[in-house]
């Protein structure tokens, strides 16, 4: 970080590596006018002026390099609040190298990873969480990620977090005030009023840490486990979802020993795909530690597409089976509660009459009690081998994942927030049982000023030289 602390002018090309139609180099600092007058000739009837492009040529001593256009920002109105220069140029790598190049020879050095963004958030541009977003939105890949890491680089996300921190510093201050005052055995505010602000506090606290979970599926891909027993066809279902050979298919049992994944992208949202081993018993070793890992799937993913075979199988059977499936999960109840579980009925090209097995009104009849798919719209009838009736999956996904409410202003994607928040929470947890218990206001304090802390750093009112290595080391060059 001591390498980012100064003030000299920096220049990095900022386009991918490699040859492009048009490749970006950009200098940031006090010299970079001074630094593009060594070899930039325009025409003499323009001038470079702020928030304008001039076209021209830059030339090495007498020898034309490239025809170029040149956008110039005057500071503080840029990205990084300096004076900045933006050479667009020929893709060409050689352009690219010769032109940064001279950019060097005449003063400037080159920058190091996510050197322009932390000068943006040093120069008050971007606070911290808004920088993190600039990387997000760089990588995002989906609709989804795109937008929470544009709401996170507008703000919104910051001034939440703002906001709660402000109404811990009003409440430290008064808890500081009547330390001061501590002798005389005066309270600057109610103790109930505490009470309801980190009431207030915790709760909004943990509904940002619950999005986490959903913020790391759309980042990631939404989990989407694939199960059911041999030979029903899970197989041919994900080879036709990602509509490639990639999972084994075969008529013997227990052919998909381990689990096979892969992300596809449905309509903007992406789910990561994995088929797994058939649950059931069986005493092959090898089989039993692809059932094991079968569970793990299950317990991460947020879909279980449950596939049985309409050839021999009727909704009562269906129903035992899911049951079953659901009491291996039994242990893990809090995380099976928010799953989706949703019943696909494969091989219809070869059932025939399937009465035994579609809806009557004995979807009110269960005996065992379901997490989900229980109601028609959980239950879908396709083919996998003839790829029939697919959309209606593809059309489930992309409705499961609207109807998550996601507001992306609250959802978390970010491991170093959620962990500043979970510290946050523990410390505000910590302090209302302090209140409860009437224990003295100096320790009180504490715990409030720890939550502070936490939240302060995520926004960067409070950092450290490490914490800002480690974020901005992981920018790419020229960023
Ligand atoms: P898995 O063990 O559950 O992964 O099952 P596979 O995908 O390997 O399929 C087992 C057998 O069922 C293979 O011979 C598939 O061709 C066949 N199969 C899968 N889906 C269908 C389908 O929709 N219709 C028919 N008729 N056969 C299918």
């Amino acid at each position: 970080m001591n390498n980012y602390i100064n003030n000299d002018t920096i220049a990095a090309i900022s386009t991918p590596a490699g040859t492009g139609a048009i490749a970006m180099i950009r200098m940031s600092g006090t010299e970079s006018l001074k630094i593009l007058d060594c070899f930039f000739r325009h025409s003499a009837n323009t001038t470079i002026s702020h928030r304008t492009c001039v076209y021209g040529q830059i030339y090495d001593n007498c020898e034309l390099v490239d025809d170029v256009i040149v956008s110039y920002y005057k500071s503080p109105e840029s990205y990084t609040g300096e004076d900045m220069v933006e050479i667009s140029c020929h893709g060409s790598v050689y352009i690219q190298q010769t032109i940064l190049d001279l950019i060097v020879r005449n003063g400037a050095r080159l920058a190091l990873p996510g050197e322009f963004t932390f000068r943006a958030y040093r120069n008050g541009k971007l606070d911290l969480a808004q920088s993190e977003a600039v990387s997000e939105l760089i990588t995002s890949e989906n609709k989804k990620s795109h937008d929470v890491a544009i709401s996170q680089l507008k703000g919104r996300y910051s001034s939440r977090i703002k906001s709660l921190r402000d109404k811990l510093v009003e409440l430290l201050s008064l808890l500081e005030l009547e330390l001061d005052f501590s002798d005389e055995d005066v309270e600057f505010a109610k103790r109930d009023e505490f009470m309801a602000l980190l009431d207030t506090i915790e709760s909004e606290l943990k509904s940002l840490i619950c999005s986490f979970d959903l913020g790391n599926a759309l980042r990631n891909g939404i989990p989407v486990t694939i199960i059911g027993k041999p030979n029903v066809g899970k197989s041919t279902l994900l080879n036709c979802l990602l509509d490639e050979d990639k999972a084994i298919v075969s008529d013997i049992p227990g052919t998909t020993r381990d689990i096979v994944e892969d992300v596809i992208n449905i309509n903007g949202y992406v789910f990561r795909f994995i088929d797994t081993a058939g649950l059931h018993k069986t005493d092959d070793v090898v089989e039993n530690m692809g059932i094991e890992r079968t569970m793990e799937k299950i317990k991460n993913a947020k879909i279980i597409l449950h596939v049985v075979d309409a050839t021999n199988a009727d909704r009562d059977s269906i129903k035992r089976e899911m049951a079953e499936f659901q009491s291996y999960l039994h242990e893990e109840a809090s995380s099976s509660s928010s799953k989706k579980w949703v019943v696909v009925v494969n091989k219809i090209d070869k059932a025939g009459n399937m009465d035994n097995i579609q809806c009557t009104d004995d979807v009110c009849n269960r005996d065992v009690k379901l997490i989900d798919g229980d109601s028609e719209s959980d239950w879908i009838f396709i083919s996998a081998k003839k790829g029939e009736n697919i959309k209606a999956i593809n059309d489930m996904l992309c409705d499961y994942v609207k109807s998550q409410d996601i507001d992306s202003r609250t959802i978390v994607t970010n491991v170093r927030h959620v962990e500043a928040m979970r510290e946050a929470l523990a410390a505000i947890q910590s302090a209302c049982k302090g209140f409860e218990d009437g224990i003295p206001t100096d320790l009180i304090a504490i715990d409030v000023h720890q939550a502070s802390y936490s939240l302060g750093s995520i926004i960067g009112e409070i950092s450290n030289n490490e914490l800002l290595d480690s974020i901005f080391g992981h920018f790419c060059i020229g960023k």
